[in-house]
């Protein structure tokens, strides 16, 4: 899982609210951010949910401050949509949003393989292949958060061993978003990279067969761009209410 930092709140306490107790905020803060992301991640909150400050803070025991700073965190971090004077939202990634964090994740993660091919170390081939043996034990052990955390760990690692960290940043952000639109999109079990692709991928990264190694990494890319595009789309599917009336009221 990638680290961000974007609009990472400061560890001062903050006053709590009006005959509220003073606890320690910058811990309260990090608990809540840890439990949002990892509700987030299972798939328990749906596309478009408002994340309302009082709920929360009656959830967690704590004040709405404490809330209001993890949501405005989580805004930075592309996690939750915030609307000014209405709240914070659980994002609701259109079908071409998701189309085009692929594209660019296609295209950025081409050339990384491109990069690699037939020109990996000894102790990078074996890093590879530790990743993916911890990979395949969470997937079978259906650990699904474990899973969904080093199959987008295998990613990152592959774009570590370019070195460049600007590169690491932006392919940090990329599988960021995917990942989350994954978990709000396709939350039946194990949709994540399948083990076994990441070991072909390894195994591919070991030869010269440049071509054949960007089309296995491009076609890995596709099918899961395919799988979340589906939940996507059944998803819009819900009537449009206002479309509905529009059209009534267009034949009266
Ligand atoms: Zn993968």
């Amino acid at each position: 899982m990638p680290t961000m930092t974007i609009g990472h709140t400061s560890p001062t306490p903050i006053a709590g609210e009006a005959g509220a107790e003073v606890l320690p905020e910058a811990g309260v803060e990090a608990r809540i951010h840890a439990a949002i992301c990892a509700a987030l991640m299972a798939g328990k909150l749906r596309p478009g949910m408002p994340l309302r400050e009082r709920n929360l803070a009656e959830a967690f025991g704590c004040t709405r401050g404490a809330v209001r700073k993890v949501l405005a965190r989580l805004g930075a971090e592309g996690k939750l949509h915030l609307e000014p004077n209405r709240g914070a939202y659980v994002p609701q990634p259109s079908v071409e949003d998701i189309r085009q964090v692929y594209s660019a994740r296609r295209t950025v993660e081409a050339g990384i393989v491109a990069t690699l091919c037939g020109r990996l170390s000894g102790e990078q081939i074996a890093r590879l292949a530790q990743h993916v043996e911890a990979e395949e034990a969470a997937f079978h052990g259906h650990q699904r958060e474990a899973s969904v955390r080093l199959a987008g760990g295998f990613h990152v690692l592959l774009a570590e061993m370019v070195g460049s960290a600007d590169l690491l940043a932006f392919v940090q952000r990329l599988i960021a978003k995917t990942e989350l639109y994954k978990a709000l999109y396709d939350p039946a079990e194990f949709i994540e990279c399948a083990p076994t692709e990441h070991r072909a991928l390894v195994a591919a990264l070991q030869t010269d067969r440049l071509h054949a190694t960007i089309d296995l990494m491009t076609a890995h890319l596709d099918d899961i761009e395919k799988r979340v595009v589906e939940q996507a789309m059944r998803a819009e599917d819900v009537p449009d209410v206002k479309a509905i009336f529009a059209a009534s009221i267009g034949q009266s």
